[in-house]
Parts: C-alpha cells; sequence; structure tokens
C-alpha cells in the first residue's frame, strides 16, 4: 500500500446539493482551506456541487475538488450531462461515481461501470461508492456488495485501477437515511477487508494499493475510532463536511494518527 514515501490518508467531504449559494460556498472552502496549511500526511478532497467547482479551486490548491457525478459520454447530445473532461477543464481531480442517493434515482451498475471508464480516461480519480441497504441476518450483504464492484469495475484497465478508490458506504448508516443506524468501525473492517479480497482475485497485486475508505455519518466523535479501527484508508463524510470545524477536526485527527 505504498504511494511515494507515505501512505497518505484521505478524507473527502461530499457537500451533496449544499449550500444554497456560491457565497456560502466559498466561505465554507475557504474557512476548511485556511486551518490546513500545515498537513502532510493528509489528502483533503471536497466534492461540492459542480457549478461551485471552478470558482473554488480559485480560493486554495490544498484542497484538491471532486465532482458527485460525471457522465460516460465525451461530447454531444447527452442534456443536461457533465462529461469528466469538463470537470477536469474546470479544476475537478475526483469524482464520487454510484453514491446511493443517485442508485436510488435510477443510476445501476452498468452505468457507473461506464461513468468510470469514461472518467479515468478523463484524468479523473473515481471514488466508488458501494454498499448494501440492509444487513440481513444470511450475510447476503457480501454478495450484494461483491455484484456492486464485479460489475462497476468489469473490464477497467489494469494499469488505471490503482487510481479508483472504494468507498464503503452502508445505506443504512448514512445520515439521510431515515431510521439509520449507527455502523460500527467492526462493520467497516470486516467489509474492508472482504473489498480487498475480491479485488485481489479481480486485480492481483495491484489490489493491495487501492484506497477504502468508509463513510456513513461520520463525525468528529468516532473518526478515530473508524480510522483506527475500521481498517481504512480514510473516510468520506457528507453533513459533517457541511460544518468547517467538525471537517476540520476530522482532517486533524487523521494527520495526528497517520505518522
Ligand atoms: C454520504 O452520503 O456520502 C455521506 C458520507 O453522508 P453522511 O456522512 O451525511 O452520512
Amino acid at each position: 500500500m505504498s504511494e511515494g514515501k507515505i501512505m497518505k490518508k484521505i478524507i473527502i467531504g461530499n457537500w451533496k446539493m449544499n449550500p444554497r449559494t456560491l457565497k456560502e460556498a466559498e466561505k465554507l472552502f475557504s474557512a476548511v482551506a485556511k486551518s490546513i496549511s500545515a498537513l502532510k500526511k493528509t489528502e483533503v478532497v471536497i466534492c461540492p456541487p459542480t457549478l461551485y467547482i471552478e470558482k473554488l479551486n480559485k480560493i486554495s490548491k490544498k484542497i484538491m475538488l471532486g465532482a458527485q457525478d460525471a457522465f460516460y459520454g465525451d461530447v454531444g447530445a447527452f442534456t443536461g450531462e457533465v462529461s469528466g473532461e469538463m470537470l477536469y477543464n474546470v479544476g475537478a481531480r475526483y469524482v464520487i461515481l454510484g453514491h446511493s442517493e443517485r442508485r436510488e434515482l435510477g443510476e445501476n451498475n452498468n452505468d457507473i461501470n461506464k461513468k468510470i471508464k469514461a472518467s479515468l480516461a478523463a484524468g479523473l480519480r473515481p471514488i466508488l461508492c458501494v454498499g448494501e441497504s440492509v444487513r440481513d441476518p444470511d450475510h447476503g450483504y457480501f454478495n450484494f456488495v461483491k455484484t456492486q464492484l464485479e460489475e462497476c469495475l468489469a473490464g477497467v484497465n489494469q494499469k488505471l485501477f490503482s487510481k479508483i478508490i472504494i468507498a464503503y458506504e452502508p445505506v443504512w448508516a448514512i445520515s439521510s437515511t431515515p431510521n439509520r443506524k449507527d455502523a460500527t468501525p467492526a462493520d467497516s473492517e470486516e467489509m474492508v477487508i472482504f473489498i480487498r479480497k475480491i479485488l485481489s482475485l479481480k486485480f492481483g497485486k495491484e489490489a493491495a494499493t487501492v484506497k477504502i475508505i468508509y463513510g456513513g455519518s461520520v463525525n468528529e466523535k468516532d473518526a478515530k475510532d473508524f480510522l483506527q479501527n475500521g481498517g481504512v484508508d480514510g473516510l468520506l463524510a457528507g453533513r459533517a463536511s457541511l460544518d468547517a470545524k467538525k471537517f476540520m477536526e476530522i482532517i486533524k485527527i487523521c494527520e495526528a494518527l497517520n505518522k
């Protein structure tokens, strides 16, 4: 799991469709950027709504920017869509793909597979979200995640594979899920081990270099536990990333642990 000399951990903020205005977005982004000057072992990525990316990219280069989706066509008659190349050109370097909130709107593993390939070709690093909606007593959720991985990663170029980040996000733990439950670091750890096994069967040694992160209501109180005991290379925060202080706290915890 090497990345140069230091295996950096990664903290990603998914702003979803927030905040309401560019002004608020600039304020939030600047507040985070101001306090992260000394980071050496943690990479920070913020995924704001697409139309804020270009502006935010001008505020600070200390935070990498990501989109929350990218279409698989590169140019042409695709009303309403935005390509990976367009996102790259305005400053995005990452893209969340297959988020459960998009799957809920009808996106399937085949769509996500095409988006991963197109995003990689455009130079973006895909953050592929996988995760079950329920944990059934028969442990069928392992097979569910396996199918997501296999279908979303089918035919992905072996050489580009290590650019992909896998975000394990159990849907039942995400803050927007009604009657959500807390996942534990142990829940994360066992799934991370499973995911790495599936990846190594498919991609061999390269699987060891892929970052696997956890997301699902992570906050400044449980981030340390997930980073220490969840088997992960980083965290994906939704709600907590909309609060500069909380998000900064998570970043600082990560930096302090990652020695
Ligand atoms: C997400 O939906 O990607 C996420 C991590 O959200 P939250 O932290 O709000 O559960």
